[in-house]
């Protein structure tokens, strides 16, 4: 397919999409505008079928997502949560916020997942779970990753904010954790503007996660807060929900585009580990032979931004809130200090697409 035919199909994708949001959300407004609305029950059952779940959780946004998760696990304040410091800092607050402690352990090279050896040496008797982050839409070796939290008995919750429809393996990456954790805020690969949801294939993980988003199911034995997502986030994310694999397919064809015009050998992208698929929520190129920050910053010069660019490149430990967690991380400070994000999103233009194109081959160290 030619880049004029995936943006003419992006431009009727909009159309339609258009008027798609705009009847989901008419008939939210006469059927209910609640968390616990028709059209927030509707748009659940959207994603479990999608995703293949007995059930899906609708939540207020991606960082209750990850709060939610946690709580369906016993825990005492202090104990410790295994996460790499490549993730976004969001992920870290609900940890924080329950009286948790991050416990930053080490990426394997050149990847956004967990090394399984670093991972033995960081497990404690006070280890409740393990939080794996794969980033920008590339997946990590979840399979392996799985087996190594199975062999410790601590259950695997996959934070896949940027990792809607992405794959290992022919299986989603939300099968490879015990629950997996979604945002769907605006930022995101799909949007409800504000908003998140949990898959799991567990009866019982769900209905303690449903339980504490909505007030402890109100009976006064447990606590709760709300965390719902209302019924407009929904009417929005049924209508968005049919047009995903769409969406993924123009992603792609960007990306696709963006590879095969570029011929830079001071750039390269970020290798997909055996067996993945990618969702084409960003494009990660990796400087080869330079600091990827000066990249970072050429490309910003350009007018391309850079989503990596918030995070300045830097585990987390780096952050003040976070620098008593600074455990060496050596894999994860290169990594970080290697890439640039390049956007992919449907609405990028042709123009846009050989902007970013042509600012890539004119780089030089
Ligand atoms: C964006 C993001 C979150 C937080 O999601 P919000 O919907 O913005 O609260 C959590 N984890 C990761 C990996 C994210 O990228």
């Amino acid at each position: 397919m030619s880049l004029n035919t995936a943006v003419h199909r992006i431009c009727d994708t909009y159309d339609s999409q258009h008027s798609l949001d705009v009847a989901y959300l008419k008939h939210a407004l006469e059927t209910g505008l609640s968390g616990t609305s028709e059209t927030v029950v509707e748009y659940e059952r959207c994603i479990a079928e999608f995703y293949a779940y007995p059930h899906s959780l609708t939540v207020s946004s991606g960082t209750s997502s990850v709060a939610v998760a946690l709580k369906a696990f016993d825990f005492d304040p202090g104990d410790e949560i295994i996460v790499p410091p490549t993730c976004p800092i969001c992920t870290i607050f609900p940890i924080l916020m329950h009286g948790l402690k991050p416990i930053f352990v080490d990426v394997l090279p050149d990847s956004f997942g967990l090394n399984p050896v670093e991972l033995e040496k960081a497990v404690t008797p006070r280890t409740r779970a393990v939080i794996e982050v794969p980033m920008w839409g590339y997946p990590t070796q979840a399979d392996r990753l799985r087996q190594c939290t199975n062999t410790f008995r601590i259950p695997l919750v996959m934070d896949l904010a940027h990792c809607h429809l992405t794959k290992l393996n022919n299986k989603w990456l939300a099968d490879f954790g015990q629950v997996a954790c979604f945002s769907t805020h605006e930022s995101k690969f799909i949007t409800t503007g504000e908003g998140g949801f949990v898959l799991t294939h567990d009866e019982c993980l769900y209905d303690r996660m449903l339980s504490y988003s909505r007030f402890g199911n109100l009976d006064g034995k447990n606590v709760g807060v709300n965390f719902k997502l209302n019924g407009l986030q929904a009417a929005i994310g049924i209508a968005r929900m049919g047009a995903v694999m769409k969406h993924r397919e123009v992603r792609l064809t960007n990306r696709k585009y963006i590879l095969d015009n570029i011929s830079n050998p001071e750039v390269r992208e970020l290798p997909i580990v055996e067996g993945g698929s990618i969702n084409g929520y960003a494009l990660l190129l990796q400087a080869t032979r330079s600091d990827g920050r000066r990249l970072v910053e050429y490309m910003w010069n350009c007018g391309i931004p850079s989503d990596i660019r918030k995070y300045d490149n830097q585990p987390l430990y780096n952050y003040p809130l976070l620098a008593a967690y600074e455990r060496a991380c050596p894999n994860a400070t290169k990594l970080l200090r290697s890439l640039t994000t390049i956007p992919l999103h449907p609405d990028l233009t042709r123009q846009e697409l050989e902007q970013i194109i042509e600012a890539i081959n004119a780089y030089e160290t």
